[in-house]
């Protein structure tokens, strides 16, 4: 992923005793990501739209990143845009837990002066939101295996010639059956 740069928000004056809640929202200048392998561009950023609450042990961030993405058709290759919703749900201790096994699990601390990082937990929601098969098209015909045009497209009689030549070869269980005398 292209880095986030940190967005830091300070909660100081808005969240001071448990059950202080407040929302913010904002727009990302992100570009790009990358997500297995494979490069998204973004026509506009993200924009988000959280809620943040002083729960005593931490301050609970909910709520949803937009944006729309452009990525490669799975099948053809040709550019493939979607529409992001992303939940973030991410929860910031003021206290490095206790239990080992909270620690083992991972966790984000508060920073000081009352401030959290939202870079990481947006940039979470945007990559869990791109799908995982991406097509131009619900019913997208692909590439040829053979000769690589689009099908979507361009037609080729490639897979008319495999299916005879697959007819001719010894592959074929009835092959033999041509050459099969049927009169003695
Ligand atoms: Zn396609
Ligand atoms: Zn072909």
């Amino acid at each position: 992923m292209q880095e986030i740069k940190p967005i830091i928000i300070d909660c100081s004056e808005r969240l001071e005793q448990a059950g202080d809640t407040f929302t913010q929202n904002g727009h990302v200048p992100l570009e790009h990501y990358v997500v297995g392998g494979q490069e998204y561009r973004l026509d506009d950023g993200f924009d988000y739209d959280v809620a943040l609450t002083h729960t005593g042990d931490g301050i609970l961030v909910t709520g949803i990143v937009r944006a729309r993405a452009e990525g490669k058709c799975d099948r053809c290759l040709d550019p493939a845009s979607f529409d992001i919703a992303g939940e973030v749900e991410e929860y910031f201790l003021f206290e490095e837990p206790d239990d080992e096994e909270a620690r083992e699990e991972g966790f984000e601390l508060v920073g000081e002066n009352l401030t959290v990082d939202l870079a990481g937990p947006l940039g979470d929601a945007v990559v869990m939101e791109t799908p995982f098969v991406l097509l131009c098209k619900p019913d997208c015909a692909g590439l040829c295996p053979v000769c690589g045009c689009n099908l979507n497209r361009e037609s080729c009689d490639c897979a008319k010639k495999a299916e005879e030549a697959y007819i001719q070869s010894d592959e074929n269980p009835f092959a033999a059956l041509k050459n099969l005398k049927l009169d003695d």
